[in-house]
């Protein structure tokens, strides 16, 4: 089968690959018919975060299911699914307790399209899914592929920024520290469906500030204040310092902090004496994909969220390897569903 595959010198190429078949009873091979770009794969074409090459590439689909093991019962040939980036078994007591990055069956590097335990990319003819029933996420009836390509890394990773936070403080405010990342988007449209009283964007490039302003955000400054005011509920997704301070200095006492940014390089410049005074809930970490999809998918299955609002740059499946090269946003590459319109669980 064909497999889109980062080279060195920032090329990519369609390679082949060996087919995956089933290997057990318990799982499904699709067919991924719209992927995304990940906020992280822009970093990784850039240069920004090295990885080893040959990469499959690709890591948020929705995908149609073409076979299943016989053990399988969720899904069956023709349904549309979102497929998480992370591999989890659903039954070790890691992934009951829905830290399903870490799954101790798979270890926690078990991914499609990044290093670590590469499972494959995203952009390849079709896709191995060891189970089926624990990962696969079906899509209901009138929601398309590619509005919800994002939701197997990116839109999961927002929700979990601000849905627990918003569920323990019904109508809070939220500050986002932003950059160029889609997660500052989804994470601000998702605090608004969910009756945040206002979203407050400190940061942001000019694309950016121009889509979260159209979701309903309130622009803050473009440059990191030393402290953008007093929010119970705030998050870094600037991976940029200055950024990740500024949302300290704003969470609230006794508040919540959460960092999807990634830092490559160690840094000591978090202001400990101000976070330990004021006691506030400072958290950093990996998304567990597969937990957070379902609440989001539930605000876009009630007309909540709309993450097609997100998208930047559509291409066609043939035009992939160029587009992926020089993607500057969010971008979502599809193909049609073997079926008409791919079979969909009612709404
Ligand atoms: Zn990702
Ligand atoms: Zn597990």
């Amino acid at each position: 089968m064909q497999q889109l595959t980062f080279l060195p010198e920032q090329r990519f190429e369609w390679r082949e690959a060996p087919t995956p078949v089933l290997g057990s009873d318990h799982e499904a091979i699709v067919r991924p018919v719209a992927v995304a770009t990940c906020d992280l794969d822009r970093l990784i074409v850039l240069g920004v975060m090295a990885v080893d090459r040959p990469l499959p590439f690709g890591h948020e689909c929705v995908a149609e299911v073409v076979d299943i093991g016989d053990a399988v019962t969720s899904v069956r040939p023709g349904d549309l699914v979102s497929v998480p980036f992370q591999v989890s078994c659903g039954q070790c007591g890691t992934c009951l307790r829905g830290h399903t990055g870490n799954c101790e069956t798979t270890g926690p590097m078990a991914m499609y399209g990044l290093p670590g335990n590469n499972q494959g990319g995203f952009l390849s003819d079709v896709v191995r899914v060891p189970f089926a029933d624990a990962m696969l996420v079906p899509i209901p009836a009138g929601i398309s592929a590619e509005s919800v390509a994002s939701l197997s890394d990116n839109i999961a990773d927002a929700w979990r920024t601000v849905g627990p936070a918003l569920a323990e403080q019904p109508g809070a405010p939220v500050l986002i520290a932003a950059s160029s990342a889609s997660i500052a988007l989804y994470a601000t449209a998702i605090a608004l469906a969910l009756g945040a009283e206002r979203v407050d964007i400190v940061g942001g490039n000019s694309f950016l500030r121009g889509k979260a302003e159209a979701l309903g955000a309130n622009l803050l400054d473009k440059q990191f204040p030393r402290k953008a005011g007093t929010y119970p509920i705030t998050v870094d997704a600037s991976s940029d310092v200055a950024g990740l301070q500024c949302a300290l200095r704003s969470t609230e006492a006794e508040g919540v902090c959460t960092s999807i940014g990634i830092y490559f390089t160690e840094t000591t410049s978090l202001p400990l004496l101000e976070m330990y005074m004021s006691g506030i809930r400072f958290h950093t970490g990996r998304a567990h994909a597969r937990t957070a999809m379902e609440p989001a998918l539930e605000l876009v299955r009630t007309g909540r969220l709309r993450p097609e609002l997100v998208t930047g740059e559509t291409a066609s499946w043939d035009d992939a390897a160029d587009a992926v090269a020089a993607h500057r946003s969010k971008l979502v590459i599809s193909r049609p569903t073997l079926t008409p319109s791919g079979s969909q669980v009612p709404a």
